[in-house]
């Protein structure tokens, strides 16, 4: 191994911190740069973890102690009445974005993480590569990692055409706190993952951690994902329009969601959600939501540059393994590079593993998606509808590492 290469990372969420720290421990010279001016935080909610995870955790030197997250034994799906329609045995345990990014975060020096820069292009020869920044620095490395996620501007730059494609349906997210719940929601949540299934629509939720990290009974949060269809050119065209008029195509920023759409959604939790449910979704302070895309890029390596996490797929959530992709990628990643002096052949070598995972989770995860769609535009879809439509089947693979050998493409 050479040991003094530097790598430039663009985009320091948690795939470019996974990549950071295991390039920093493989003896690279490392340097992060994140668009966001502060710390930052807060980006979506609770973190299902998987044994992949936490074996990358390990690989970045990251030591994970009790208190990383909550642990749930059983699966359950509540009726719309609040009954308990199915339930199954499936200890896994629950982390939150934020104590996840803290302890990534931490593993890299300060001098090593530039807040406040948003990169804008790249130029690259056979010996190096340097990144121009929106306020004219520029900077020069041996390597250029792309982990600056769904809208990447890296990925945009040499890929115009691996566009995210909108899946039909959105994500309503929120928090909250186990102390503002009713004893029935407590009791009936918190000791499980527990899921909803109204009609074309599904409810995910299970405990996190609370503040401070603090996963005792009493100061934890209850976490949710609520996905429902919504049709791209009418209700999700109103729902990202502010109360001046304005659309946010590539996402409204939570503060600007209208408070309308806010009480249509409080309304219809009353309507199509089991009461514990509805509960939690009324006592959520910051309820806001995220359209769904699938996003497959079709090359991963560009010589001297790699894409990894959601810079280079984006899944819809289902699986639960967008952080674990990531995780994986670097992993793959830091791997090649230890194999091979030559940047551009290590690279190559990353791309032959990661497109196949990549391709294989986004069509899992659309397979397991299809049925809360605004439109079923093709028979596969339909199918794929039928079959992940049943309570035992969402409880089975929703938020469970699929095995590539076990599941069939597009099944
Ligand atoms: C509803 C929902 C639920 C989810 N639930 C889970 C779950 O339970 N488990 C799970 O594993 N995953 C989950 N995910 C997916 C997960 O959030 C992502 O896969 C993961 O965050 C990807 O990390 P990333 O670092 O690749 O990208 P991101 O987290 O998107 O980070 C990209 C970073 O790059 C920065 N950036 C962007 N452009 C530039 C630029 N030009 N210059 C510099 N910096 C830039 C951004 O500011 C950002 O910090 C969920 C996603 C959604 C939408």
């Amino acid at each position: 191994m050479i040991s003094s290469r530097k790598a430039i990372v663009i985009g320091g969420s948690l795939g470019g911190l996974f990549a950071a720290n295991m390039l920093l421990r493989a003896g690279w010279d490392v340097h992060v740069y994140e668009r966001v001016a502060d710390e930052l935080q807060g980006r979506g909610a609770g973190i299902v973890t998987h044994p992949e995870l936490m074996a990358a955790l390990a690989t970045a030197g990251i030591a994970v102690d009790d208190d990383f997250g909550v642990e749930v034994r059983q699966r359950i799906t509540l009726a719309q009445d609040g009954s308990v329609r199915g339930a199954r045995d499936m200890p896994q345990k629950l982390t939150a974005w934020g104590h996840m990014y803290h302890v990534l975060r931490s593993g890299i020096p300060d001098a090593r993480y530039h807040n406040g820069k948003q990169f804008v292009s790249f130029t690259q020869d056979e010996t190096s590569i340097t990144a121009t920044f929106k306020d004219g620095e520029q900077v020069r490395g041996d390597l250029l990692l792309a982990a600056d996620g769904l809208r990447s501007a890296v990925r945009q730059s040499l890929l115009p055409g691996a566009t995210p494609a909108y899946a039909g349906y959105i994500a309503w997210r929120g928090l909250v706190e186990e102390s503002s719940l009713s004893p029935r929601a407590r009791q009936e949540l918190f000791p499980y993952f527990a899921f909803g299934l109204p009609p074309r629509e599904q409810m995910i939720a299970y405990p996190v951690a609370g503040k401070g990290n603090a996963v005792e009974p009493g100061k934890r949060r209850y976490n949710f994902v609520w996905y429902r269809p919504a049709d791209e050119a009418t209700t999700l065209r109103d729902m990202m329009t502010d109360a001046s008029g304005k659309t946010w195509p590539d996402g409204i920023p939570p503060p600007l969601i209208r408070p309308e759409v806010l009480a249509e959604a409080r309304r219809s939790a009353d309507e199509v959600l089991a009461p514990q449910f509805a509960e939690v979704v009324h006592k959520t302070e910051s309820l806001f939501f995220q359209p769904i895309f699938d996003l497959e890029s079709p090359r991963l390596a560009f010589d001297r540059v790699a894409l990894l996490g959601d810079a280079a797929f984006v899944a819809r959530p289902h699986c639960g393994m967008g952080v674990t992709k990531a995780a994986g990628d670097a992993v793959a990643l830091v791997d090649a590079l230890q194999g091979n002096d030559d940047i551009a052949t290590a690279l190559r070598v990353y791309e032959k593993g990661r497109l196949a995972f990549g391709r294989f989770i986004v069509s899992h995860a659309r397979a397991l998606g299809a049925y809360m769609q605004a439109q079923i535009r093709t028979p596969e879809e339909q199918a794929m509808a039928e079959r992940y439509r049943t309570h035992d089947a969402v409880m089975d693979e929703t938020a469970v590492a699929p095995a590539m050998h076990l599941v069939t493409e597009g099944a």
